[in-house]
């Protein structure tokens, strides 16, 4: 997200040079407002049977994904790995690892990508967000994961360790 307005006043930001790059400031504030990418989690939840499980979303895409979603504010990543396997499957992660982090472009997101590992069950959705969930197998998986989509990329990254 580039600032185009301060955050703090509202007042119009201009150009300004620091260490070479042109940033916008408040003349007001007197303060730099750097462009910042939101971060988000990107977790592979994956079973004891080396299950991995993909939702599909209510919204958006008919793509078959990760579970995924925003840090929010005080939470460490870990927190919202953590919280958003909870909240997307009803499965509750034994734990959570860190795996590699990825920026999607479209939305400038920063994605940090997490293993979560829980034990097989059934899932218990939330149908306004998500509209399904299955478990597959990682050529399954591997299939199912559209190219291009973050999820793929997390999956290659997992099985290399
Ligand atoms: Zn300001």
């Amino acid at each position: 997200m580039t600032f185009r307005y301060c955050p703090e006043c509202g007042c119009t930001l201009v150009q300004r040079e620091t260490a070479g790059k042109s940033v916008p400031y408040c003349e007001s504030c007197q303060q730099f407002c750097f462009p910042v990418s939101l971060p988000c989690v990107i977790c592979l939840v994956v079973n004891e049977y080396n299950e991995i499980a993909l939702i599909k979303q209510t919204y958006a895409t008919k793509n078959k994904v990760c579970i995924a979603g925003f840090i929010e504010q005080g939470e460490t990543a870990e927190q919202a790995a953590l919280r958003e396997v909870k909240e997307e499957t009803g499965l509750t992660p034994l734990s959570v690892r860190y795996i590699s982090s990825y920026y999607y472009e479209k939305k400038d997101n920063l994605m940090l990508g997490f293993a979560a590992f829980v034990n097989k069950a059934e899932f218990h959705i939330q149908p306004d967000e998500v509209e399904s969930a299955a478990w597959y197998s990682i050529d399954e998986a591997r299939h199912e994961l559209s190219k291009g989509v973050t999820g793929k990329d997390l999956l290659r990254d997992w099985l290399r360790e």
